[in-house]
């Protein structure tokens, strides 16, 4: 359903520091870039929050009707411990301190971050690229910028010439960073570099004897700065000029404003239409942050393995948690504050599996077809989840209040309100239903007991009860299937 030719959406652009018309560069299709993680250590819940706004966004695109092409990389190479182009390569020295090969630390957290993914029901992008994948293409990127005349050679390696870029163009667009005050901040680097300018930064950086991670290149053995990797991913998948580029807050400098530059220094025009900044989760107060040990893992949160919480919470609790706030406000994470979650998210999904009991009456109490337009209106307004939310609870209000027959529904409306809540609450925000889950896990225990008692039967010669035993299970359409390794079974 083309939903978008109803809907005009709006996006709080970082770039105009104003809320603009949705306008996709191809009608009905949106191209939407997202910068992923740093493959060096597990993803935090502050990464996470992150990630988790870009799938609401994604999936309410898709709910839209637009086809969307979503790619989110995978860093796994080029990310120096210090965004000024200086320390170690962040996964080269994990794989040292650990003895073990970069791309074994790579794959490791990889796979947990899709592990946590997969628990967090995030929807899978349409493409996962990774940095050591478009090593070729991000030599050929820098041939071009140094082609240009906007960068140079220094003992092997390239940097970008900020300065020069900054002649004709604003280095400091999207951050408002002036290159003057630049100069200023980063003097302490003065002297350590073979950069001309301490703002330039680095394409392609020589590796030292010692540096494991490196590629051929006309210039040396080295490794790409990694600012590189986003403007080549993103071209090469979405095209000179696309829709949306997202991330967190930090990243807008010195990250995205290097990869405006870099992009449009090839091609000559703006890369981005949208830029879009998450605001940070924060841990008592602080921005969570691996680096300060001052985070807690998504699956510690499942688990219940860790110092923070009184309990576990569930992952759909924690996606509530994250909506309930705008992302672009700080979000403070406590046990507290999930445990309220925790009470509203079983609040909302008891009203939603309640509401497949309701029976139609004559007239309708409430506005549904209002309701319905002021649900889209918020997620229309730069993806307001948390007034979505507020909007879900009027709903819940008139649920409750239709099992206390204190209010009712027409046969239309309550066909509305089931379709719109579960757009919203299960295709959305992507919450789970956990009572199914959980019901689904009890008829599992309810019917491993029967076969159990079927065995006890039958080593005790009683063929009536074992026989009855399977015959009522077979009408409820359960059928048991006896193999060698025991019984099976399999739902109709
Ligand atoms: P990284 O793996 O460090 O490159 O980070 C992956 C994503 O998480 C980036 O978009 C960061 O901006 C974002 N991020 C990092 N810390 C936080 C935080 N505390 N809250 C929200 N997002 C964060
Ligand atoms: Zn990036």
């Amino acid at each position: 359903m083309e939903r978008y030719k109803e809907n005009q959406l709006k996006v709080y652009n970082s770039l105009s520091k104003t809320k603009e018309n949705f306008k996709p560069i191809t009608d009905g299709y949106v191209g939407m870039y997202v910068c992923g993680p740093t493959v060096y250590s597990n993803a935090h819940l502050g990464n996470v929050r992150t990630f988790m706004f870009f799938d609401v966004v994604y999936r309410y695109l898709l709910h839209l009707g637009y086809k969307v092409r979503y790619v989110r990389n995978i860093t796994d190479a080029g990310h120096l411990e210090n965004d000024a182009d200086e320390g170690e390569d962040k996964i080269a020295r994990k794989a040292r301190l650990e003895q073990v090969e970069p791309m074994e630390v790579v794959q490791r957290y990889t796979v947990d971050f899709h592990d946590v993914l997969k628990n967090y029901n995030f929807l899978p992008p349409s493409i996962e690229p990774t940095a050591t994948g478009h090593i070729v293409e991000q030599i050929e990127m820098i041939k071009e910028i140094i082609a240009k005349g906007f960068a140079y050679e220094v003992n092997g390696s390239v940097y970008f010439d900020v300065h020069e870029y900054n002649k004709k163009e604003n280095y400091g667009i999207l951050s408002g960073r002036k290159v003057e005050d630049l100069l200023n901040n980063t003097r302490a680097l003065d002297g350590q570099s073979d950069k001309k300018n301490p703002q330039d930064f680095a394409l392609w950086k020589k590796a030292d004897e010692k540096h494991i991670m490196r590629w051929p290149s006309p210039w040396s053995d080295g490794f790409p700065g990694w600012h590189l990797e986003c403007s080549v991913m993103s071209t090469k998948y979405l095209g000179e000029s696309f829709d949306i580029h997202g991330g967190g807050m930090d990243l807008k400098f010195p990250h995205h404003e290097c990869e405006i530059a870099q992009s449009k220094t090839c091609s000559g025009v703006k890369p981005v239409n949208y830029w879009m900044h998450t605001n940070m989760l924060s841990l008592n107060g602080q921005r969570m942050a691996k680096s300060t040990g001052n985070y807690i893992l998504p699956n510690q949160i499942l688990s219940g393995e860790n110092n923070i919480l009184p309990k576990s919470f569930s992952a759909s609790v924690v996606r509530f948690f994250n909506m309930q706030a705008n992302y672009r406000s700080i979000l403070d994470f406590s046990g507290d504050a999930l445990e309220a979650s925790e009470k509203g998210h079983a609040k909302l999904l008891e009203a939603v599996n309640f509401l497949e009991k309701i029976e139609a009456a004559k007239i309708s109490t409430f506005n549904v077809k209002t309701w319905k337009k002021e649900c889209y209106a918020a997620m229309n307004d730069d993806f307001n989840t948390p007034i979505l939310i507020s909007h879900l609870f009027e709903a819940v209000k008139v649920i409750n209040q239709i099992k206390e027959n204190t209010a009712s529904l027409t046969a239309e409306d309550l066909v509305i309100l089931k379709e719109t809540l579960n757009a919203f609450v299960f295709d959305v925000l992507g919450l789970m239903n956990e009572n199914m889950q959980n019901n689904s896990e009890k008829i599992n225990g309810v019917v491993e007991l029967l076969i159990k008692l079927r065995k006890e039967a039958r080593e005790n010669k009683d063929w009536a009860l074992s026989d009855q035993i399977r015959d009522e299970l077979i009408e409820l359409g359960i059928q048991l299937k006896d193999g060698k390794e025991g019984t099976t079974f399999s739902l109709n």
